[in-house]
């Protein structure tokens, strides 16, 4: 089992399409162990974005991350970096697969809906910027065993 941090970006809670956006991932199988509604502050998005800080988009990244709330949540699953990357599509809205959320929602470059964590070992990091050990609910659920076989 692997878990990852998947936000659902301003522009997702502005427009009504958190629910949907969610619910991609509950069909898909993903387990929500946490979930919140905050409002990124100039610090976290420093952190969670750190690796992006000389790049050309650094600043206006900052500024729409932190310019309305978000939602921010643990999913876990088998494979649950890839799966939910290959949920959300390619990086630039116009360019991602339909079918994909970025895809279906989003037609900008910057304004691409989601976020999830690229690695088992960012997401380790980036789950404990947004959410405190007592916040994430590990539990059983029913469906699991009609969701992931034995072989997976
Ligand atoms: N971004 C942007 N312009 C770019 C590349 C990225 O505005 O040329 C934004 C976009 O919102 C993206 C975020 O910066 O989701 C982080 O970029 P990254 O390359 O990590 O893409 P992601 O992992 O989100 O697909
Ligand atoms: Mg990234």
């Amino acid at each position: 089992m692997e878990r990852t941090l998947l936000l659902i970006k301003p522009d997702g809670l502005q427009r009504g399409l958190a629910g949907r956006i969610l619910a991609r991932f509950e069909d898909k199988g993903l387990q929500i162990l946490a979930l919140k509604v905050m409002r990124m502050t100039p610090e976290l998005a420093g952190r969670h974005y750190a690796a992006h800080r000389e790049k050309p988009f650094y600043k206006g990244l900052v500024s729409y991350m932190t310019s309305s709330p978000l939602v921010a949540a643990v999913l876990e699953g088998p494979r649950a970096v890839e799966t939910t990357r290959r949920l959300m599509g390619a990086t630039f809205g116009w360019k991602a697969e339909p079918g994909t959320i970025r895809g279906d929602f989003s037609n900008s470059t910057s304004y691409n809906l989601v976020h999830g964590s690229d690695s088992p070992e960012s997401a380790e990091k980036e789950i404990a910027l947004f959410f405190r050990p007592e916040e994430i609910a590990a539990y059983e659920r029913t469906s699991d065993r009609w969701l992931i076989s034995e072989d997976d």
